[in-house]
């Protein structure tokens, strides 16, 4: 099964993919971990992908493509797999169709959390990151079991720069002008599929499961 999840910046598309890749066995691929990976790693590519996320502002198609392409090309992706913040373009989009159209393949599902501006705000400022594993959490919503650690590799939990509330409102405005449209993208392609993500989040993820069967 292959899932792609849509949605601004804080609706809970990395929340609910671990839930799916936990529950379906498919790896969860996000392109923001895999670049603020190569930022604490001190690697080229970090440095460059980091000019652009503490903007608020996009990384590159041409790095961002080749990355995830390699990504999904690897062994474990065989039987599907599910994309966090991929694609965020149109011409990413139509780069994973076409790579996908020459294996006779196609996403099965894009699943869009729907969550309104006004609530975003309030997410992104409360998000916690783990920047050794991925884990998220929130202050209020979904708080770890001890402030300030990882419930699971119980590294220091962190503000992420990005989610300042300054560079938040970039990346709506992004997500408006160059990530909504992929809405309309999969719809006509028949595999868009909307949940309302301001639920709890088990409530979000019970209507993601009746959807994937
Ligand atoms: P995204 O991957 O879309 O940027 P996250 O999954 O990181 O978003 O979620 C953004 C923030 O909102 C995190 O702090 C997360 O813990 C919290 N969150 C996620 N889902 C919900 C929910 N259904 N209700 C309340 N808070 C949530
Ligand atoms: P995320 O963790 O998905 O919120 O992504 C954090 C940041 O990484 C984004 O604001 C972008 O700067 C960058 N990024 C992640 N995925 C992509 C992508 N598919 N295309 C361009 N930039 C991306």
């Amino acid at each position: 099964m292959k899932i792609i999840m849509l949605g601004a910046p804080g609706a809970g598309k990395g929340t609910q993919a671990k839930m799916i890749a936990d529950k379906y066995q498919i790896p969860h691929i996000s392109t923001g971990d895999i670049f603020r990976a190569n930022i604490k790693n001190g690697t080229e590519l970090g440095k460059e992908a980091k000019t652009y996320m503490d903007k608020g502002l996009l990384v590159p198609d041409e790095l961002t493509v080749k990355i995830l392409l390699d990504r999904v090309a690897q062994a474990d992706c065989a039987n599907g797999y599910v994309l966090d913040g991929f694609p965020r373009t149109i011409p990413q989009a139509e780069v994973l169709d076409k790579a996908l159209n020459e294996l006779g393949d196609k996403i099965d599902y894009a699943i869009n959390v729907d969550v309104p501006d006004e609530n975003i705000i309030n997410r992104m400022s409360g998000r916690r990151a783990c920047l050794s594993c991925g884990a998220t959490y929130h202050l209020v919503h979904i708080p770890p079991k001890t402030e300030g650690v990882c419930d699971t590799c119980g590294q220091a939990l962190v503000l992420r720069d990005d989610d300042k509330p300054e560079t938040v409102k970039n990346r709506l405005n992004v997500y408006h002008e160059q990530t909504q449209p992929l809405i309309e993208f999969y719809t006509a392609k028949g595999v868009l599929k909307t949940v309302d993500g301001t639920r709890d989040m088990k409530d979000v993820f019970a209507s993601i499961v009746a959807i994937l069967g």
